[in-house]
């Protein structure tokens, strides 16, 4: 290599900018009848566009093969039809489940896990999304993926979308429907509240997306005010809170939110949510070996819960590489599952699925972005478990609020 080049400094990293096409699908459904209004255009190009874009699966203006080309043209210079601009799929558990994980425009990697559940007696099958609503996640549950990668940003309202329209265009050939989606892939939803509510907007109206708000779940690690804000709402979907601990000192460290707004206040948010909408609140708990799974965790989680119109849902920590811990013993969940129901508690166990994909949040997604080196892992373990043996001896964090989470 020639000296002269060896001298220069090295080249800046450019990372692509966000493309500033609004994506389509995040669209209010108004302003595509506005835009062709203002190009005098018919009012059916509107419809063309939505019929493309909602049953036709359109991924780009080129394939609205009933617009003429000139408007074609002028769409794609305006909009996108998709603002996701790679997937990679693996599937697993012999095809019942497919996790994608999704670039968009400016490189950030999200991911959205489809799962299939069978039909079984008079139940039908059903096809689940669980969905990113933020690149990573500035709550940092020191359990998950996400919560070790750090915040990058919001997605846009299209992006959420547009994960719904994948699995479903991915469906489609094979004749079956998304039945369910939940929010809970990468990111704090309520965090993102505004886009979220769009999202969900675009997704629930008839019009466009057509899936009933029942069959809408969104997942929070305790944002306190976006509860009271879906509350004030009225009954739109599911409300899951990400619980993990019924006691302060623990749940500090479990979700870090809990600083801002400790179990109680969270608890009590759902509690009104649940007497407001007349909808049961669902309660999930990562059962972690040794750190929150033992039978005064159990009783305390009925004492917070006792008499509410409420669900609790156990799940087995999925292995992350930068945890010390492990998924509970089966035998344990089973008899913390026992001790909550014997406490009047309504309990179910939810069995891990696509493990060996790194279905948990965030899983794929950090090994993408590089393995962390071998020093801050040790750091990081060394420090949750320093924070939770503290916890166990009942001493509540004195850390401060995650940045960017606490107003
Ligand atoms: N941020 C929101 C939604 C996304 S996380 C929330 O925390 O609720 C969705 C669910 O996955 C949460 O209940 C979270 O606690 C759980 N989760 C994260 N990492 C996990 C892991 N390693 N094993 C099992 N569940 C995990
Ligand atoms: Fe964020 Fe939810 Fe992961 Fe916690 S569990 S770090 S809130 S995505």
């Amino acid at each position: 290599m020639p000296a002269t080049t060896a001298a220069r400094p090295p080249l800046p990293v450019i990372r692509p900018g966000l493309d500033p096409r609004p994506g389509l699908s995040g669209l209010p459904p108004a302003s595509l009848g506005e835009w062709f209004a203002a190009r005098r255009e018919p009012a059916y190009r509107a419809r063309q566009v939505a019929d493309a874009l909602w049953r036709g699966h359109a991924t780009a203006a080129g394939e609205v093969r009933t617009l003429p080309p000139a408007v074609r043209g002028a769409l794609d210079k305006a909009f996108r039809f998709d603002t996701i601009g790679q997937t990679d799929l693996r599937p697993s558990d012999d095809g019942m489940t497919e996790k994608a994980l999704h670039r968009l425009s400016d490189g950030a990697l999200v991911e959205s896990v489809l799962m299939r559940y069978p039909a079984r007696g008079a139940r039908r099958e059903r096809h689940t999304l669980c969905i990113s609503s933020q690149a990573g996640c500035a709550v940092g549950c020191p359990f998950c993926a996400t919560g070790e990668l750090g915040f990058n940003r919001d997605l846009e309202t299209a992006e959420i979308v547009d994960q719904v329209r994948h699995a479903a265009r991915r469906l489609a050939p094979v004749g079956r429907r998304l039945t369910n989606v939940v929010f809970m892939g990468m990111g704090e939803p309520l965090l993102n509240l505004d886009r979220v509510l769009e999202a969900i907007a675009a997704l629930n109206d008839p019009e466009r997306f057509g899936l009933g708000a029942r069959h809408i779940t969104l997942s929070t690690s305790g944002v306190v005010p976006g509860i009271r804000r879906l509350t004030a709402l009225g009954p739109q979907f599911t409300l899951a809170i990400s619980l993990h601990a019924a006691r302060d000192p623990l749940r500090d460290v479990l979700v870090p939110l809990n600083r801002r707004w400790p179990v109680g206040e969270v608890v009590g948010a759902a509690r009104e949510h649940g007497r407001a909408t007349g909808r049961r609140v669902t309660y999930e708990v990562t059962m972690i070996a040794g750190v929150n799974d033992t039978d005064a965790d159990a009783d305390a989680i009925v004492g917070l819960l006792r008499g509410d119109l409420a669900h609790v849902n156990l799940i087995p920590m999925n292995p992350v590489a930068h945890t010390p811990w492990q998924a509970s013993p089966m035998p344990v969940i089973e008899r913390f599952a026992a001790r909550l129901r014997a406490g009047g508690v309504q309990t179910t166990i939810r069995r891990n699925r696509g493990q060996e994909i790194g279905a948990a949040c965030g899983q794929l997604a950090a090994e993408r972005a590089g393995e962390p080196a071998a020093p801050a892992v040790a750091r990081r373990r060394e420090l949750i478990v320093r924070a939770s043996a503290a916890a166990l001896r009942g001493e509540r964090s004195a850390e401060p609020v995650p940045a960017g989470v606490g107003e």
